[in-house]
């Protein structure tokens, strides 16, 4: 089943609905990062929870920020969602590992620690990018972003995410998003989005029904089909995609400038570079360096001549 990201809405247009299956693309960043069990599922969560805001917004170019700088061992969190479906991001201590919690599952809320804030930033594709800060309520993701969601957008939302590690890596990953809209006056309907959070506790969770074979359409019917549900008939793909590439590397090097850039071709004869999103290693050797050095030449003599 390919990641993807599925759009519904209910309640006459009231209830906003989104759910995204992310087991792929969770697995991806797994191996990518060499992550523990924990931290799989801390990344895994924070990664699907990017992709359900993103996906409210309007530009296809749009692009939200997720920072969790918590007190536990993992050491924060950072991960990029694009409404293009597009998701990185990666974890300090990728390899920290905790026993069970009190409740036999991944202790996420130890691993991140739930004394710090959710930094978030949004550049909706408009040029100037929008930040809130809210405090960490448990470390637990869910339960922060849903924080975040009511004190600094004041959405009545609910919010499901869920990542299931075996012994052979990700077997489901994804999450749900429920939000009620604003009335024509700006007021909430209480009692739906009451009802809305009541219907997702009584689901044991999202990776046992992807697990038992349940669909992001049936997944939504379970939830919301007594409610005038309307699926959008198009499903889009989500996937890991990282903007790194080997021109960015060489630009960035160029910025070091010419004494460091020669600096290193002497002593280590090369350069190594690791993209922290993804992982991605760049080598570039004395070389590429000194090509580097001559195109930085040709660039300041060309602006003198100018
Ligand atoms: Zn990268």
């Amino acid at each position: 089943m390919a990641d993807q990201l599925v759009r519904a809405t209910a309640a006459g247009g009231r209830i906003r609905a989104v759910g995204v299956l992310t087991t792929r693309l969770t697995e991806e960043a797994r191996n990518r990062h060499r992550l523990s069990y924990v931290a799989t599922a801390a990344l895994g969560r924070a990664m699907a929870a990017g992709l359900l805001l993103a996906s409210n917004f309007k530009q296809e170019e749009a692009r939200i920020n997720l920072r969790f700088e918590g007190d536990g061992p993992l050491g924060g969190i950072l991960v990029d969602a694009g409404a293009d479906g597009t998701v990185r991001g990666y974890v300090k201590h990728p390899d920290v590992e905790l026993p069970p919690n009190a409740r036999g599952k991944l202790d996420v809320g130890g691993a991140v620690g739930a004394n710090g804030f959710l930094y978030v930033i949004k550049d909706l594709g408009y040029g100037y990018p929008f930040s809130g800060t809210t405090e960490l309520v448990t470390g637990e993701i869910g339960d922060d972003v849903l924080h975040y969601l009511v004190k600094s957008e004041q959405t009545a939302s609910a919010l499901m995410l869920g990542v299931f590690v075996g012994a052979e890596g990700v077997d489901a990953a994804g999450g749900l998003l429920l939000q009620v809209m604003p009335g024509a006056d700006g007021s909430f309907d209480e009692d739906l989005s009451t009802q809305l959070a009541e219907r997702l506790e009584r689901i044991e969770g999202f990776t046992p029904l992807v697990r038992s074979g349940r669909r992001l359409p049936q997944i939504l019917e379970d939830l919301l089909g007594d409610m005038d549900l309307q699926i959008f008939p198009e499903v889009q793909l989500v996937r890991f995609s990282c903007t790194c590439s080997d021109a960015r590397v060489r630009r960035a090097l160029k910025m070091l400038g010419e004494a460091e850039l020669q600096d290193m071709i002497d002593t280590d004869g090369g350069a190594e570079a690791t993209c922290s999103f993804c992982n991605e290693v760049y080598q570039m050797t004395g070389d590429d360096l000194a090509l580097l050095i001559e195109q930085l030449r040709a660039e300041q003599s060309k602006a003198i001549t100018e």
